[in-house]
């Protein structure tokens, strides 16, 4: 079928066009995409900083409504509300039944490789060039044929912009308070970098009764959005000195602090900053591309943990319906994550704006 899709066709090279969608097969399913969030991770692919490179269809958040099928699918109908889990576990590798679908072993050969997880794509352009599915999602576009390990199902009163921003940047921050560090009740956090991640950090950090939840970043707006979700104090990084000031805040340094930039500056920061025994949690994506000196002496004399975390540490078939049903309870307000929506051909304004920090997420709606 044509669909409409935002494409990278090469590095930087940012189009909206008509394209060919192949049906699903036998485990797949096609999903019309209601809503689809728009990512730094999008943003790194189209200028070849990650692991998947163009030609490929963008987008890994999204959500939307089942259109048809595939003939061995027999959890799922059409007309069923589902949202998109870019992590389509194997749920059979050691790693999976070990409890971290999240590193599933099939990921690196499929998923990362932006192919479905059946091993080829569905996608080409009108002039024939094959297209990838970025992270086996391909949201950014009216129909996606996804993997049904892949799909989960939506309650009828969770919107869809609320779904998609949910599969990425929510559980990548709120499972990095809740699934990796453990917070335990009323501790002391810090969050560096408030963009989706680190915002949806602080949201975690809320849900988990921190105080004080300290706010760092260098753009004022963002600061003033981690205020209106819930820090209790912010510091503007240019400005002073945030290791500092956070132990000024927190006597000895707060109990947590969670890096969603993953600079070697940023991660220095955070283990600087956790009080002796305290935890740093690093889940931005730069440290994907560097080699960061840690400063070993700190994480031996005064026992501090640096823990890694990857989407959350989440198990999404699990995580995502329960934070969605959190949000239902008004417990997360990931709704206020949302500040912008965008057609499918303002995609470029939207990749600007999440530059410029002017939007905490936006959001994609078709
Ligand atoms: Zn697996
Ligand atoms: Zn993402």
């Amino acid at each position: 079928m044509k669909i409409q899709a935002a494409i990278a066709r090469s590095l930087n090279n940012l189009t909206v066009e008509t394209i060919e969608l192949d049906p699903p097969k036998a485990h797949e399913v096609l999903v019309r995409i209601k809503a689809a969030g728009v990512c730094h991770s999008d943003l790194h692919t189209l200028r070849g900083e990650l692991r998947a490179t163009p030609p490929i269809v963008l987008g890994h958040e999204g959500a939307g409504i089942i259109e048809a099928v595939g003939s061995a699918v027999t959890r799922f109908q059409a007309g069923q509300r589902v949202m998109i889990n870019w992590l389509p576990a194997c749920n059979q590798c050691p790693t999976c039944l070990g409890g971290m679908p999240n590193l599933c072993e099939r990921f690196p050969s499929t998923t990362f490789q932006a192919i479905l997880p059946e091993g080829t794509s569905r996608l080409k352009t009108e002039d024939g060039l094959q297209l990838k599915h970025f992270l086996s999602s391909a949201t950014m576009a009216e129909y996606a044929v996804i993997d049904e390990s892949g799909i989960i199902p939506l309650a009828d009163d969770v919107p869809f912009d609320v779904a998609a921003i949910t599969g990425c940047a929510v559980i990548t921050g709120v499972g990095a308070v809740l699934n990796t560090a453990q917070v335990k009740p009323g501790s002391a956090a810090a969050v560096i970098g408030c963009g989706g991640v680190g915002l949806s950090a602080i949201l975690g950090c809320v849900l988990a009764g921190c105080n004080p939840i300290i706010a760092v970043d260098v753009m004022a707006s963002k600061l003033e959005m981690a205020r209106q979700l819930g820090a209790t104090h912010t510091l503007n990084g240019r400005e002073v000195n945030a290791v500092e000031e956070m132990k000024k805040i927190v006597r000895g340094g707060p109990d947590y602090v969670f890096d969603s930039v993953g600079a070697p500056s940023t991660i220095a920061q955070a283990v600087s900053a956790a009080r002796p025994g305290g935890t740093a949690v690093i889940s931005g994506m730069h440290a994907t591309k560097v080699d960061v000196p840690i400063p070993a002496g700190a994480l031996i004399f005064q026992n501090k943990r640096l823990l890694g975390s990857f989407a959350g540490s989440a198990k999404p078939q699990v995580d995502l319906p329960h934070l969605l049903d959190l949000f239902r309870a008004g417990r997360l307000p990931i709704d206020k994550l949302i500040s912008k929506h965008y057609a499918l051909d303002e995609i470029a304004t939207a990749f600007g704006d999440m530059e410029s920090g002017n939007v905490a997420r936006g959001v994609i709606v078709f």
